[in-house]
């Protein structure tokens, strides 16, 4: 049955992971109109451009967090779902064993990677039947770092910055607002978000995440609900938060509402953020076949919206080079707002390795060292490694651990993106190191500064996104956002913008 259906889901599922479709370039082409090239937003936005472009040109994946893959199916009464569901899953190793997706499925208790992304809940499969003698499928891929900053408020509810949000629109509004302005960076700002008024917890996130499969163009049938997302979209961008929290024009590229009715009891809104690595595309397949009759979202008569102009990102020649390992005269040198290139050995590090640090040696010297927080795709090749996405990870999540490992192991640089808290802050000035911060997602980009991969600890304890790999990078471009003075930029923009949303309230 359907001899090329496992086909075409496998083209979905690449094209997906490597191709941002059309109505985000637009959008993210309105948005690098809008930030001054020499501001750290519009070198930010440079880097995003050349990494679009690379990840569509070379077909790797745009961003090396590829995402919890959530396919929406709806089939011609009949159709056999089993039989589909088994084809998906297929699709989806088949994927993940080219490279084209990250194992990013692991075990809830233990950590331990499935390898191929597939296990309990993973992939998320939702079908529908409908009267239509065609099969549609649609896929979403969202990462974690902008999946963590989903928000669900229960209304009435009193909101920092904001206040009492009542059971209406204008409660609504503020919840949504909240929800943008605490994500700040850490989901890769400008993100696009998915809003559901009303349902209850479950299907609220489910209802708030479907609105990300609407265009990011299109026009809310509601007319209370086009005129709300005008007004989130008029007014959310002047909080600056700006491109990877930098500071900057444009927080937000789409905001899309939907309503489900209530308990008369409940009143939530959930808010689903997407990145701007908004990968979404959709096929509609032969009934018989399974073969591709159209791609939804784009449209392959027409040619493809270069994002990066000739030139992509331009050094200015301010950049600082640093080259690792570091000394502490060179870091405390740094302060907030340089650009740097590290050159040199980098060891990458995420949550597990983190943990283990707590309670064994590191199985490197890790003095003068640059930690970076980041779960590389990597794939075999010649009997050795190849880096192909390499983009930072959202680095709140070592919060926990981070001022230690410093301390203990003499780390001087740590590269992430999204910043750090107080107490990463403290360890960087008392101890003599820097938070730098890469350009989320640009994984394509970053991949290319690696020159070598020398050697990978932990790969059997972890999995791939979790080992330590040793990376030889050249000319990888961040930005000292946390300095060994006490400074941290990500606090002041998160303060800044708040004052903003205390005038939003008082405009
Ligand atoms: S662009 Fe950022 S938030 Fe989005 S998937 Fe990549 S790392 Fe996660």
């Amino acid at each position: 049955m359907l001899p090329q259906f496992f086909d075409s889901v496998l083209s979905l599922v690449v094209k997906t992971s490597t191709d941002l479709p059309p109505d985000v370039r637009a959008a993210m082409k309105v948005a690098m109109a809008q930030e001054p090239a020499s501001t750290q937003s519009g070198q930010a936005l440079a880097i995003i451009a050349e990494n679009i472009d690379l990840a569509s040109d070379c077909e790797g994946a745009i961003c090396q967090d590829t995402g919890m893959p959530t396919f929406e199916v709806k089939t011609p009464v009949g159709a056999n779902q089993i039989e589909m569901k088994k084809q998906i899953r297929e699709a989806v190793a088949e994927a993940t064993k080219r490279g084209k997706l990250r194992p990013n499925s692991v075990d809830s208790i233990t950590g331990d990677n499935s390898g191929d992304n597939l296990g309990p809940g993973t992939p998320i499969i939702h079908f529908e039947q409908w009267e239509r003698d065609e099969i549609e499928v649609k896929l979403i891929l969202k990462g974690g770092g902008c999946e963590n900053m989903n928000a669900q408020y229960s209304v009435p509810v009193e909101l920092p910055n904001m206040g009492r949000a009542d059971r209406n629109l204008e409660g609504v509004r503020k919840c949504i607002l909240h929800a943008i302005w605490n994500a700040q960076g850490k989901g890769c700002a400008p993100g696009a978000i998915g809003v559901c008024i009303g349902g209850d917890r479950t299907s609220g996130y489910v209802y708030a995440k479907e609105q990300l499969f609407r265009t990011l163009d299109d026009v809310n049938p509601d007319p209370r609900l086009a005129a709300l997302e005008a007004s989130i979209m008029g007014e959310v961008n002047r909080l600056g938060i700006g491109t990877m929290g930098f500071g900057g024009r444009v927080s937000l590229i789409g905001c899309k509402i939907g309503m489900q009715n209530r308990l008369p009891a409940s009143f939530f809104v959930s808010v689903a953020y997407d990145c701007w690595a908004f990968r979404r595309l959709g096929v509609v397949l032969d009934s018989k076949t399974g073969a591709i009759r159209q791609w939804l979202y784009r449209d392959e008569t027409k040619p493809l919206i270069a994002m990066a102009d000739q030139a992509g990102f331009q050094r200015t020649g301010r950049e600082i080079a640093l080259q690792a390992p570091l000394t502490e005269a060179q870091v405390r040198s740094l302060k907030v707002g340089d650009v740097v290139l590290v050159s040199g050995r980098v060891f990458t590090g995420r949550d597990q390795v983190h943990h283990y640090l707590m309670s064994h040696e590191p199985p490197v010297d890790m003095r003068g060292s640059v930690l970076y927080h980041c779960g590389p795709v990597v794939v075999k090749e010649g009997g050795g490694w190849k880096i192909t996405a390499a983009g930072p990870t959202t680095s709140i999540r070592e919060e926990p651990y981070q001022a230690d490992v410093i301390k203990r192991y003499g780390v001087r640089a740590v590269i992430g993106k999204g910043g750090m808290g107080p107490k990463t802050l403290a360890a960087l000035k008392e101890f003599g190191a820097v938070y730098l911060n890469g350009i989320g997602g640009a994984a394509q980009y970053y991949a290319r500064t690696v020159q070598k991969v020398h050697r990978v600890h932990l790969l059997e304890e972890f999995g791939v996104p979790e080992a330590m790999w040793h990376l030889q990078v050249k000319d990888f471009v961040a930005i000292v956002t946390m300095d060994a003075h006490g400074n941290s930029l990500h606090a002041d923009i998160e303060q800044a913008s708040g004052n903003e949303l205390d005038a939003l309230q008082t405009a």
